[in-house]
C-alpha cells in the first residue's frame, strides 16, 4: 500500500468502500422487499382462505360448487374431504400441492420446480366437515427477485468500474499542478533555475492558492538570490580597487628606491583608501542588518533644525575649499521622533553628493519645514500603505521636509531611477571620489523612519533631492 501513488491509494480506498456499501445496501434491500413481498402473500392467502371457507355450502351431504371461484387474487382454492380426496375443482389448473393437509399453517413448498405458498382451514359446513386449501404460486415474486439480483451482480461491477476510472480521472486531474509543483521543485532543486515558475492557471481551489504562494516564493528568493549574487560581486568590485592602489603603494614604499618623501606619500594614500574602504564596510554592514530586519533605531525625539545647521557648519569649509556657497532656510524648532545618528548621516550624505558634484562657484541651498504633505507629493514618493490609508482619511499627513538643492552637473534622466541602488554611479569620471552607498543609506534612513525620498535633477544645471520624514 505504501508504494502505491495518493491517486491510486484514494480510488484503492473510496472504491472498495463503495464496494462495501453498495453489496450491504443491496443484500438489505433485496432482504427486506422480500419479506415484505412473502408476509403480502400470506396475508392475501389466509384472507382468500378464510372467504372460500365461508363460500362452501353442503346440499344433503353433496358440495354445491355453483357459486364457488377457485381462483382469487392469484389464490388457487381446492376442497377436500375429511380422506384428503379433492372435492373441487374438477379440473386440476395444473398447480400440484402435497397432500398432506395441516390446519392453520402456511408453508412453502416446491412443486415442479416452482415455489408456492400454501394454507389448509378445517371447517364443518351443515355438518360435513372438509379442507380447505389455498395456494400461491411465488415464481413471479421469485422470477422478479432473480432478475433484480442478476442486474445487481452484473450492474454493481460495471458501475463501480465506472466510478472508480473516472474518480481516478478526476483525481489525476485534481493532481495535476501538485505534479508540476513536483517537477517544477525537482528542476530547482537539480539545476539553479530559480525563475521557472509553476503554472497558476484560472482555478481558485486550494491547489492553485498553493502553486500562488510558491510562486511569490520562488520570486522573492529568486529577487534576494540575484541581490546577494549583485552584491557580492559589486562589493568584492568595489573593494578591489582600493586593495589593490595599497597594495601597490605599500610595494613602491618599501622598494629600496624610494626615498622619505615618497613614503610618506605612498602611506598617506593607503591611509585614504584604509578609510574609504572602512566608511564602505561600515554602511554596507548597515544597511545589511536594516534589510535583514535585525537593525533597531535607537530613537529620541531630536531638534532636527538644530542638528541641520550643526551638519551644515561641520561640511561648510569643504564647500568653501571648492568654492560653494551654501544657503540655509531652516524653520525653527522642528523636533522629531528619530536615530540622531543615522539623521546627521543622511544629511551628510546629501550636502556632501551636493559638495562633490557641483561646479565652482555654485550654490547649494539646504532646507527644512514642517508641512502637511500633498497628494502629488505623496503619489511620488513612496508612501507606506498605512500613510496612504491615514491620507486617504485626513487629506494629507504632517512631515518633516527636508530639502538640499545644487547647481552642480545633475543627473542625466534615464539614471535618475538608478541613483538610489547600491554602488550605482552616474558620474564614473567622479567615482574615485564616493562609495555609491550613499543615496542607498540616504533612502534606507528615510524608511527607517517611516519616510520616503525624491529626487529632481536636470542634467548640467542641479539636482534636488526631498526627504519625507512623517511625524
Ligand atoms: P557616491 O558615493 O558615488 O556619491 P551616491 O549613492 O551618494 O554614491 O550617489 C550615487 C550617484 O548619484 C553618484 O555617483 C552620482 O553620479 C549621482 N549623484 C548623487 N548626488 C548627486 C548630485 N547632488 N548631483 C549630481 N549627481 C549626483
Amino acid at each position: 500500500m505504501k508504494h502505491l501513488s495518493i491517486k491510486a491509494r484514494v480510488t484503492l480506498w473510496y472504491t472498495t468502500f463503495m464496494l462495501i456499501f453498495m453489496a450491504v445496501a443491496v443484500f438489505c434491500l433485496l432482504l427486506l422487499s422480500s419479506r415484505i413481498s412473502q408476509r403480502h402473500a400470506r396475508e392475501i392467502l389466509s384472507n382468500v382462505v378464510t372467504d372460500a371457507v365461508r363460500d362452501v355450502h353442503f346440499r344433503y351431504g353433496e358440495l354445491d360448487t355453483e357459486d364457488m371461484d377457485f381462483y382469487r387474487d392469484g389464490v388457487s382454492i381446492f376442497i377436500y374431504d375429511t380422506s384428503g380426496y379433492l372435492l373441487a375443482p374438477q379440473i386440476n389448473l395444473g398447480i400440484q400441492a402435497d397432500s398432506v393437509l395441516q390446519d392453520q399453517v402456511i408453508r412453502r413448498v416446491r412443486t415442479g420446480g416452482t415455489q408456492q405458498m400454501i394454507y389448509d382451514l378445517y371447517a364443518i359446513q351443515s355438518g360435513t366437515p372438509f379442507w380447505v386449501r389455498g395456494v400461491i404460486s411465488l415464481a413471479e415474486a421469485d422470477l422478479a427477485f432473480a432478475s433484480i439480483r442478476y442486474l445487481v451482480l452484473l450492474g454493481m461491477p460495471l458501475f463501480i468500474l465506472l466510478a472508480a476510472l473516472g474518480g481516478f480521472a478526476v483525481t489525476r486531474r485534481a493532481f495535476v499542478p501538485v505534479v508540476q509543483i513536483v517537477e517544477a521543485a525537482e528542476q530547482i532543486n537539480t539545476g539553479t533555475d530559480l525563475s521557472r515558475r509553476i503554472p497558476e492557471g484560472q482555478r481558485k481551489d486550494e491547489l492553485s492558492r498553493l502553486s500562488r504562494a510558491i510562486n511569490q516564493m520562488l520570486s522573492r528568493l529568486q529577487e534576494s538570490f540575484d541581490r546577494e549574487r549583485r552584491f557580492t560581486s559589486d562589493v568584492s568590485h568595489e573593494l578591489r580597487t582600493p586593495l589593490s592602489v595599497i597594495r601597490s603603494q605599500c610595494e613602491y614604499a618599501l622598494s629600496p628606491e624610494s626615498d622619505c618623501a615618497q613614503r610618506e606619500e605612498a602611506l598617506g594614500s593607503i591611509l585614504r583608501n584604509t578609510r574609504r574602504m572602512t566608511d564602505m564596510v561600515s554602511q554596507l554592514l548597515l544597511l545589511s542588518r536594516g534589510e535583514n530586519g535585525t537593525f533597531q533605531p535607537n530613537l529620541t525625539q531630536v531638534d532636527l533644525s538644530r542638528l541641520i545647521s550643526m551638519t551644515v557648519m561641520d561640511l561648510e569649509p569643504a564647500a568653501e575649499s571648492a568654492k560653494l556657497t551654501v544657503e540655509t532656510e531652516i524653520q525653527s524648532d522642528v523636533s522629531l521622533s528619530c536615530d540622531e545618528t543615522l539623521m546627521s548621516r543622511l544629511i551628510t550624505n546629501l550636502l556632501t553628493n551636493a559638495i562633490r558634484y557641483n561646479r565652482p562657484g555654485g550654490r547649494i541651498q539646504v532646507s527644512l519645514k514642517m508641512t502637511e504633505v500633498s497628494n502629488r507629493e505623496s503619489r511620488e514618493g513612496g508612501m507606506s500603505q498605512e500613510q496612504k490609508a491615514d491620507q486617504e482619511q485626513h487629506g494629507a499627513i504632517p512631515a518633516a521636509v527636508i530639502q538640499v538643492s545644487d547647481t552642480g552637473i545633475g543627473i542625466p534622466k534615464e539614471k535618475l531611477p538608478k541613483i538610489w541602488d547600491r554602488f550605482y554611479r552616474a558620474d564614473s569620471s567622479r567615482s574615485s571620489e564616493g562609495t555609491g552607498l550613499g543615496l542607498s543609506m540616504v533612502r534606507w534612513i528615510a524608511q527607517v523612519h517611516g519616510g520616503w525620498v525624491q529626487a529632481e535633477s536636470t542634467e548640467g544645471h542641479g539636482s534636488v533631492f526631498t526627504v519625507y520624514i512623517p511625524f
